[in-house]
């Protein structure tokens, strides 16, 4: 490193160890190396690991004298993450492991340098999930900025949780979850109970899990500020409000495009892979597109942690043959529980098949292809895609909206639900399909996504990507909140 760069500032970047976040958080970190900002990037060994089997993370890095990927010991077996569930355990065991790691990365040195060939760090931006970062950098004295990696709609109703509970409306009294909710500002007249997150489905208020969200979130405005990856013209409405607690919010989405448009302005070789991908990508799926008619294909993913049932799918796979349409599915390795999506990829398995799931596989060899984890962002950009059967989650949201894709939504959990609300009831952009699966609703949906009601929503989808765009270019709202955070950091 030479001695400019030792001059400039030093940024401690710490995702929530899951592929949403580390891909969202890594185009951050890239966006400040173009500004020049020294990074380093702390994921545990299990996503280093990853990153260095599956992408070319250091490749595309090492342009950037001043960025370092760095990992703490694993704290939990993260393969197993899969259900809310053991997402509040991950976030329990980062606790006890990182809490540790970050206080001794921090302070080896008077200055928090960490190595002699780089600055000590001037600042911290770290997943909103790890607020025990918060305490080590106040107790150090470093700055500290929040990132959520969700919606700022999802993250709103966090902070509501007292609001909600202060009126009686959590826990939910009756099993009614079709029932509006009240007191999430902002909210008010499109927001149901079954919209919540899917951890505020609890019955009881001392559960533990509840109360570690609660906490997390409540942290927020201890942080310098806060960035969100979303921009203005799509959920102003909820930002209004969001300032009155976090005045200092830096809205810089959809990052993955923003990073995508600064690329291009200043390599022109904007074709090269930035791919953060935990998976081995499958680009035969793209010649696959190649070959298919304009806004044609419906591309199914359920991103990075759900599982499915053998039911689930099945419902899934009678009800989009069924409507006729081509699609592109991606179906994880061991993401259906009882080993099915393995099966389905593997033909040579199709003898001990009953006759209606040999008839499934016929007529998705006809017009549909499937793989076990799929360039995203280049899939979506391709232009036979039609829409985008999701489970809402934010990342999938926003990389569908800055093509102008049109969803049809089935959430899982977290803060997949209020995604899917926004989608189908605000932005219009898709229909929401939460808490049901069934090839007949399955069916019904595509159909009215891909043919009987495709012109409205692709124009909307449109429209809604034009103002994505818009956000990014010189002058707008995320590109003029990005120039303010790199401001900030340099002025300490
Ligand atoms: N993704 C991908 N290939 C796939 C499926 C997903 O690259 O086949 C990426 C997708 O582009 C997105 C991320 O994985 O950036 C999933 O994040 P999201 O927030 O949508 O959902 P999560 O995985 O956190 O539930």
């Amino acid at each position: 490193m030479d001695q400019v760069q030792q001059l400039r500032p030093h940024v401690l970047i710490f995702p929530f160890p899951a592929q949403g976040h580390v891909n969202s958080m890594l185009k951050l970190a890239e966006l400040l190396c173009l500004a020049g900002i020294n990074i380093t990037f702390l994921v545990s060994n299990n996503i280093h690991n990853r990153l260095l089997r599956h992408t070319n993370v250091v490749s595309r890095f090492s342009k950037y004298p001043g960025f370092h990927l760095d990992h703490y010991p694993d704290a939990y077996d993260e393969s197993k993450v899969h259900i809310a569930q053991e997402i509040m355990d991950l976030c329990t065991a980062l606790q006890s492991v990182v809490k540790p790691f970050l206080k001794e990365l921090l302070s080896k040195d008077p200055a928090h340098g960490t190595r002699k060939d780089r600055p000590p760090f001037s600042c911290i931006i770290v997943d909103g999930f790890l607020s025990l970062a918060l305490d080590v950098a106040e107790e150090i004295g470093l700055p500290l900025i929040c990132f959520r990696t969700i919606s700022a709609g999802a993250f709103w109703t966090y902070f509501c949780i007292p609001r909600l509970v202060e009126a009686g409306e959590l826990p939910f009294p009756g099993d009614e979850m079709n029932l509006p909710i009240e007191n999430v500002k902002g909210m008010e007249g499109f927001l149901r109970r079954c919209d919540l997150p899917s951890f505020l489905r609890v019955g009881d208020l001392t559960n533990p899990d509840f109360n570690l969200l609660l906490k997390e979130a409540l942290q927020t405005p201890r942080a310098k500020g806060l960035i969100l990856n979303t921009f203005e013209d799509l959920e102003g409405c909820i930002l209004s409000h969001f300032r009155t607690h976090c005045p200092n919010l830096y809205t810089i989405g959809p990052l993955h495009a923003h990073l995508r448009a600064r690329l291009q302005l200043q390599e022109a070789n904007s074709n090269n892979s930035n791919s953060n991908s935990l998976w081995e990508e499958d680009k035969s799926c793209i010649k696959w597109l190649d070959n298919q008619p304009p806004k044609s294909v419906l591309y199914v993913s359920f991103g990075s942690i759900a599982i499915i049932t053998r039911e689930t799918l099945l419902e899934f796979w009678h009800g989009i043959v069924n409507s006729g349409v081509r699609f592109l599915w991606v179906i994880r390795p061991n993401s259906v529980n009882v080993g099915l999506g393995d099966d389905v990829l593997d033909s040579t398995k199709s003898k001990s098949k009953s006759t209606p799931e040999m008839e499934l596989e016929e007529a998705t060899k006809e017009r549909g292809c499937m793989v076990g984890w799929a360039p995203q962002e280049d899939v979506l950009a391709h232009p036979a895609i039609g829409g985008f059967l999701t489970h809402s989650g934010w990342n999938s949201t926003l990389e569908s909206i800055a093509e102008g894709v049109p969803m049809i939504c089935w959430p899982c959990f977290a803060d997949q639900q209020p995604n899917s609300r926004f989608v189908g009831e605000i932005w219009k952009i898709g229909l929401d399909m939460k808490d049901t699966c069934d090839r007949v609703i399955v069916e019904k949906m595509v159909r009215d996504l891909m043919v009987e009601r495709k012109d409205e929503f692709l124009h909307r989808a449109d429209e809604m990507a034009k103002l994505a765009r818009k956000s990014i270019e010189e002058g707008g709202s995320s590109f003029c909140n990005l120039v303010r955070l790199i401001d900030d950091i340099v002025k300490g």
